[in-house]
């Protein structure tokens, strides 16, 4: 049975886009933003008046979340000629135009040495775990934290809440955080006594953290529509979604809905890689573990993270937590392209993530 509902998944791994409707929001430096010519993402306005592509044009994309000229690059013929009004002639242009601006093709190792070291990493608050992950967080790519309940997952998603506003040089990104909670467990209180220690004035670390609370997976999905809108208007650094499974399991019951619900996980996991590409931000998903029930003797690990293939090829860096002695934590780089499969130790205190204490 299981491995039939594992075949059922994977023939479902099919990639779709999020088509979803924007909502769009006011947000005071939009102007600003898109005359920013050196910034790492390039709005989609800037695509207006080229080639025939109007204003209309232009909004029934932003409509759909498409807010920059990266999403037209990552966006297929077949999606874009899935926007309403918008014709295979107008894709083909709009692609076209994309492309000039955004030359893509083969580059040399070098030059994707070169800019992987400008890639942004957000401290965990622990020294220790800093150096697990090689410097932090890492941003264009999803990062996984999967484990028991207080394993402290939200507790890193708070603390990264205020370290991604730091500076560069203080292992920060010097943005705003994006939070989507499906679980109502974000604590802003939390995150003031965090920014003390971070020596940031409270009010204005909770006035970067733009908060959602989620309350089904349609929801989830169409928050992410906004949350493009939103950060092609301001400079976010951290995009958390706590947790990314938790409402799949509620909204999806069953054998027979398995295939629906891991399609719908498969794109709104892919509208997060998107996010995290477009505009250089950090992504964390938490996920929910289940025991194996394989009934061998040699299981040395019972315990695995749900989502099965869907988040396992989507997570660039998949992590997983466990419980220590008292407030300590464990953290196992459980799969990554670059790191070995160490673990280190960290604590939970009440200015968030630390090293532990010697005793
Ligand atoms: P779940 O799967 O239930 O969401 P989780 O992995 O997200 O669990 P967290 O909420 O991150 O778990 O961690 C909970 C742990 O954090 C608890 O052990 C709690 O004691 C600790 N904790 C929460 N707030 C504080 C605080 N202010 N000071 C110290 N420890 C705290
Ligand atoms: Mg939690």
């Amino acid at each position: 049975m299981a491995s039939r509902q594992r075949r059922q998944i994977e023939e479902e791994e099919e990639e779709e886009e999020v088509d979803v409707q924007q909502q769009s929001e006011g947000e005071e430096a939009a102007a600003e933003a898109a005359e920013e010519e050196d910034e790492a993402f390039i709005p989609i306005s800037r695509l207006q008046d080229v080639n025939g592509i109007t204003a209309a044009d232009i909004k029934k994309l932003q409509e759909a979340g498409l807010n920059t000229v990266q999403s037209i690059v990552h966006s297929t013929k077949k999606m874009l000629c899935a926007i309403k009004n918008i014709s295979e002639t107008k894709a083909d242009k709009l692609i076209a135009e994309a492309m000039k601006i955004f030359k893509t093709g083969f580059t040399s190792a070098s030059l994707v040495n070169q800019a992987r070291k400008q890639i942004i990493h957000l401290t965990t608050g622990s020294k220790e775990l800093d150096n697990l992950l090689d410097g932090g967080f890492e941003a264009g790519s999803i990062t996984e934290l999967f484990g028991e309940f207080r394993t402290g997952k939200t507790q890193i998603c708070h603390t990264l809440c205020v370290t991604c506003q730091l500076s560069i040089n203080q292992g920060g990104g010097e943005g705003r955080a994006l939070y989507i909670d499906t679980e109502g467990t974000f604590r802003p209180e939390r995150l003031l006594e965090i920014a003390e220690r971070f020596g940031l004035d409270g009010e204005s670390v909770l006035n970067n953290v733009a908060y959602a609370r989620a309350y089904n997976t349609d929801h989830q999905l169409q928050l992410l529509v906004q949350a493009s809108a939103m950060m092609s208007e301001s400079r976010y650094s951290l995009l958390i979604v706590d947790s990314a499974t938790a409402l799949y399991r509620t909204d999806y019951s069953g054998r027979s809905e398995l295939s629906d619900r891991q399609r719908h996980l498969a794109r709104f996991l892919r509208g997060l890689q998107r996010l995290a590409d477009e505009f250089g931000i950090v992504v964390i998903i938490t996920n929910q573990v289940v025991a194996t029930v394989d009934g061998s003797v040699f299981n040395a690990n019972p315990i695995k993270p749900i989502g099965g293939h869907i988040i396992a090829h989507a997570s660039t860096t998949r992590l997983s937590l466990r419980k220590g002695k008292g407030e300590n934590r464990i953290c196992k780089v459980y799969d990554s392209p670059s790191l070995p499969e160490e673990e280190k130790q960290f604590a939970i205190y009440g200015y968030g993530i630390g090293d532990i204490k010697d005793e």
